[in-house]
């Protein structure tokens, strides 16, 4: 008999709700001892099915909810079909075609708690941050075979993860062929190299793919200042589309040798890359008196955990009051954050008192979020973590 997970009395609400997360607080028992990975069933403190799911006894995260029928088995045609309806919806946002680039299946956003997949042209990236997707990956791995007929698949890793959920994974080629080297996509007509079994996250940060090109027609005829610029990313679409000029700043050796390929490889010898610490960079810029007509932050996350918070907080004060002393008049920031506990009315508060300090008046002219292959669950609201902010500094 499948183990049994009952709830706390009046605990059951958000799992009616659809939301896939069981965290140990919620839980008054666990019947008929699960492995780690096991499936187990959900039931209110009255013994009615809730969801079914898998256990992991090591994760925070208790029990991770994939169904909500109790007729329906979780097994691998059940995954079978999530990854398909998945893909489907790519399909159908028309990022599909030789030589893109996308996220193909997104962890909760896809009803896959766990499991991420990005498409760099016929290659495949594969990342679980769940024990008990990964205890399955022969299931998920044969079915995107069967599915999307890759030249090769890769595992990734999120770091940290080992810990979180007792995970052992490596990155490596787990299916097919590797590339000879690094992978070439396009993104609206801008051509980048993806380092897919090295480079950061799964190689390139997908999500930020609408926000480049909504900010890169506003780069023209500007000076540009792409700060935590990774491989080119924001750089390279502002100068496709006219930028007189574009310094990226990246502490990342690897990923900067990139950013400068990039360069070459469209064609362009406007832009130049520093190696060093944003916070420094941007200070020193500053204090030369050095001004551009855009400015784009794309920091990493800064706040892992709610303590965290304040401080992230203060480190976003800090980069965004430097830009806006070094924005010219009619200047465009471009603010980017990826975590999930700052939400979009923290940043613009933030703005405004910056605003108010550097005696600047700011506009915003976009608020947006990550491109549409990251979908957010509407019964998951933690899977919308990536907030972008278009403003116009007088
Ligand atoms: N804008 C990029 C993605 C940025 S990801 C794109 O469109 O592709 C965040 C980047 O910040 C990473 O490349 C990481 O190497 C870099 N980074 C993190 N902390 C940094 C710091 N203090 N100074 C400089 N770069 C930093």
């Amino acid at each position: 008999m499948t183990a049994r997970v009952i709830l706390q009395p009046r605990r059951a609400r958000p799992f009616y709700g659809r939301h896939p997360w069981v965290y140990a607080g919620a839980i008054a028992a666990v019947e008929g001892a699960p492995s780690d990975g096991d499936i187990v069933d959900l039931l209110s403190h009255t013994g009615h099915f809730v969801a079914r799911g898998l256990y992991n006894s090591r994760s925070k995260i208790r029990v991770r909810l994939y169904i909500w029928d109790a007729d329906v088995p979780l097994d691998r045609a059940f995954f079978r079909k999530q990854l398909e309806d998945a893909i489907e919806l790519r399909r159908l946002l028309g990022l599909e075609g030789p030589g893109r680039a996308c996220r193909l299946v997104f962890s909760e956003g896809d009803g896959l708690s766990g499991c991420t997949v990005d498409r760099y042209d016929r290659w495949l990236a594969l990342q679980f941050t769940s024990l008990g997707l990964a205890q399955r990956r022969e299931w998920i791995v044969e079915a995107l075979v069967e599915l999307l007929q890759p030249t090769g698949i890769y595992q990734r890793t999120e770091r940290g993860i080992g810990q979180l959920e007792g995970l052992e994974a490596r990155d490596e080629l787990i299916w097919g062929e590797a590339p000879s080297g690094p992978i070439e996509i396009a993104e609206g007509g801008v051509r980048f190299l993806v380092n897919l079994a090295e480079g950061q996250k799964t190689g390139f940060y997908l999500d930020q793919r609408d926000n480049r090109q909504a900010a890169a027609p506003l780069a023209r005829g500007r000076r540009v200042l792409d700060g935590f610029c990774y491989t080119g990313g924001f750089g390279l679409h502002a100068a496709c589309a006219g930028a007189t000029s574009v310094l990226g700043i990246d502490q990342s050796g690897p990923a900067l040798q990139l950013a400068r390929e990039n360069a070459r490889r469209n064609g362009l010898d406007n832009l130049t890359f520093v190696q060093g610490n944003v916070f420094e960079e941007m200070a020193a810029l500053a204090e030369r008196g050095e001004r551009f007509g855009m400015v784009v932050l794309d920091p990493p996350k800064f706040a892992r955990t709610r303590q965290a918070v304040e401080e992230a907080l203060r480190g976003y004060r800090h980069l965004q009051t430097l830009a806006l002393r070094m924005l010219e008049p009619h200047g465009f920031l471009v603010v980017c954050c990826c975590s999930g506990l700052i939400r979009m009315d923290m940043l613009e508060d933030l703005l405004a008192q910056l605003a108010a300090e550097e005696k600047r008046m700011v506009q915003i002219l976009q608020r947006r979020g990550p491109a549409p292959d990251h979908p957010v669950s509407v019964s998951c609201l933690e899977s919308h973590y990536l907030k972008c902010l278009i403003a116009h500094v007088r």
